[in-house]
């Protein structure tokens, strides 16, 4: 882990529980890196493009979360480069209470761990318009509300948390999703770079991505099928997670419920925005059923 993987021509990334790209600027070796892993996996990407004579000078992030941005305080101090996100993502920065209070739907209780999901920040994060040459942005909506993926001059694509590994899918069952309609069209893009070296956060870099998008793919539609089912009787929102836990044995803390809770939220707006379901209130409860028409 930690190791720098050359890929194709100035176009690099480090393996590690958050895969990071790294893109070489220029001949004094000056790197932009892609997302920089925890706390406690930033000075271990940092030693590993020190020991290859890299210095970063661009560190942009594809999205808040803390396994993406984490290391970012080591690295900024050791090197002072510009560090780069999304329009959005530099607003949760801001603090860390913001994402925890979204995915909690007001004040979270103090059980929350508030640096779950992402660093707390008051060093200068500058806008897309700051990535240097050599490398472009794209949206990957779904996951978060502004990821961006980048792709290098040599033809390589960074796709962050559009998807998880099939292991990973077989573990947790159920990945946090903001916009399952934008989700679904991050897969189908991911999907049309079959061919191309495609690097996702959380899976093997591949050529070949099409059976790792279709295999995330159909485990979102399941989870469809599932809640579609369980909604032949009329159900609120916290008996449908409490349901996927039940359904898929998960074990319950409080961090996992935030981000399930919030995830299932997603899935019964995307089935009652495409009629799927139908969302009514009753005895004061917001309750969805199927929509038999
Ligand atoms: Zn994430």
């Amino acid at each position: 882990m930690y190791n720098l993987h050359h890929l194709k021509g100035n176009t690099y990334y480090i393996d590690g529980p958050t895969n990071c790209g790294v893109y070489v600027l220029n001949d004094k070796l000056d790197v932009l890196l892609f997302d920089c892993g925890t706390k406690e996996d930033g000075p271990k990407i940092y030693n590993t493009l020190i020991k290859n004579g890299m210095n970063v000078t661009h560190l942009v992030f594809s999205h808040c979360h803390a396994d993406h941005s984490g290391g970012c305080h080591y690295i900024y101090e050791k090197t002072h480069c510009k560090m780069i996100a999304s329009k959005v993502e530099r607003g949760f920065f801001r603090d860390a209470k913001l994402d925890i209070g979204f995915l909690y739907g007001g004040y979270p209780l103090d059980e929350y761990d508030s640096k779950l999901m992402h660093i707390d920040s008051n060093d200068e994060i500058y806008s897309l318009d700051e990535i240097p040459e050599g490398v472009e942005f794209f949206h990957l909506p779904g996951h978060h509300f502004g990821m961006i993926g980048i792709k290098t001059k040599d033809d390589v694509y960074f796709v962050a948390d559009t998807l998880g590994s099939i292991d990973l899918v077989e573990r947790a069952h159920i990945l946090l999703i903001y916009d399952v309609d934008g989700y679904l069209k991050s897969l189908d893009f991911v999907k049309s770079l079959e061919g191309k070296i495609v690097v996702p956060s959380h899976s093997e870099v591949s050529t070949n991505i099409t059976p790792v998008v279709e295999y995330n793919k159909s485990n979102i539609y399941d989870i469809m099928d599932i809640l579609l089912d369980y909604l032949k009787d009329e159900h609120n929102c916290i008996e449908c997670c409490s349901y996927i836990f039940n359904y898929f044995e998960l074990n319950i803390t409080y961090n996992k419920y935030l981000l399930i809770l919030s995830t299932i939220r997603s899935y019964l707006s995307y089935l009652s925005n495409n009629k799927k379901i139908i969302n009514y209130f009753k005895d004061n409860r917001l309750v969805f059923k199927k929509n038999d028409n």
